[in-house]
């Protein structure tokens, strides 16, 4: 079993005997256990700017003085994620499957669209909110991911950008958005999500702006709190239901944090200019797709800058539910629209290899 460690507030589980993975250090904590080595502090912003090179794989590959390298070798370790498959839709959308070091599987997916990618990524392996329409909530929690576990896999699919052919003036320009949608609750793995975000967005890191990165939750209402007043990030919420009744039947995590608490978190949560809160509803036939619950999400979201996103379900087979028919929805969209609300009917992407919304279940 690898060895727990604590490192900066954030339980690291070391790939390596355990030793500190350089990987899981933000700026602040490399330049710490740079300075714990002997070495001068201005080194460890020449040491993180190079740990986030793609391809970059060992400590031979830093472009380093051998001196440090060998420092750094003997005391420390910097994990890298190898896709073990990966999987490509027949419309383009790509599907890797990360076994980490000890044995669990995480997935993450790459969207592309108009020329533009989409990441989508994991925070933990499997989940524990237990969403009924979720094949990874099905699955239950394995464990919290790491901060080089999701560094990790915005790393492996830019190398892999790159050994097929995708060209950018930069790395950093590879990817066009993260989305935080993988497997897990981003926020249930909080500390870990906040050095990740840090290492993400660090100009010296791999510079994500926070136009450029998403975090997806079920409504850890404190949590949302936290997240408002500790970054800066776009927020989607997966809403899901607009009575409380349907929204606990559906995800427990409600009969902790109601409606009434949740969106009173959001309308608390600091918003930059022209920014909105994204809304995610997933489209079930029969529970949550009435007229009346357009117009009663509608009245909910009020005074919330949003966007709506229906995402029609895509129907695995694996669940009790079922997608409603298409002149539905729209119908339900027109209600949403006629309030005023900028609500788009998502298309789930990669069906035909599960990495559609709710299919990831690290079965690859
Ligand atoms: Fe977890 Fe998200 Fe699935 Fe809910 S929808 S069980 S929060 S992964």
């Amino acid at each position: 079993q690898p060895k727990q460690a604590m490192e900066g507030g954030v339980e690291t589980v070391s790939a390596k005997g355990g030793q500190t993975d350089l990987r899981d250090l933000t700026p602040d904590r490399l330049r710490d256990y740079v300075v714990s080595l002997g070495l001068p502090a201005k080194r460890a912003r020449q040491i993180f700017t190079r740990l986030y090179h793609p391809g970059v794989r060992d400590f031979a590959q830093l472009g380093i003085s051998r001196e440090v390298t060998e420092l750094l070798a003997k005391h420390a370790s910097m994990s890298s994620l190898e896709p073990a498959t990966v999987e490509k839709s027949a419309d383009g959308t790509e599907k890797f499957a990360f076994r980490l070091a000890d044995g669990a599987v995480i997935e993450s997916v790459l969207i592309p669209e108009d020329g533009r990618h989409t990441l989508c990524i994991s925070s933990q392996a499997g989940c524990a909110m237990g969403c009924r329409f979720c094949l990874t909530g099905g699955q239950g929690f394995v464990r919290n991911l790491r901060p080089a576990e999701i560094v990790g896999q915005v790393l492996a699919v830019m190398a892999h950008m790159v050994e097929n052919g995708i060209q950018r003036a930069t790395p950093r320009e590879l990817l066009n958005n993260l989305v935080f949608m993988g497997m897990g609750e981003p926020l249930a793995n909080y500390d870990t999500l906040l050095a990740a975000l840090t290492i993400l967005m660090d100009d010296h890191g791999l510079g994500f702006s926070e136009r450029r990165i998403t975090v997806s939750t079920c409504g850890i209402v404190p949590r949302m709190d936290d997240l408002g007043r500790d970054i800066r990030v776009n927020l989607a919420v997966s809403l899901h239901a607009a009575d409380d009744a349907v929204r606990s039947r559906l995800m427990p995590v409600n009969t902790t944090y109601g409606l009434e608490a949740l969106l009173a978190a959001c309308r608390r949560y600091p918003l930059g200019k022209k920014k909105v809160i994204l809304f995610e509803y997933i489209m079930l036939k029969g529970i949550n797709d009435s007229l009346a619950d357009a117009h009663l999400l509608a009245e909910k979201l009020q005074g919330i800058p949003s966007r709506i996103n229906l995402l029609p379900y895509n129907g695995s087979g694996e669940t009790e539910f079922a997608c409603p028919d298409a002149a539905q929805t729209l119908a339900f969209q027109k209600v949403l629209r006629e309030a005023g609300f900028n609500t788009f009917i998502r298309q789930s992407r990669g069906g035909d290899i599960s990495a559609a919304c709710g299919q990831l279940a690290g079965k690859s």
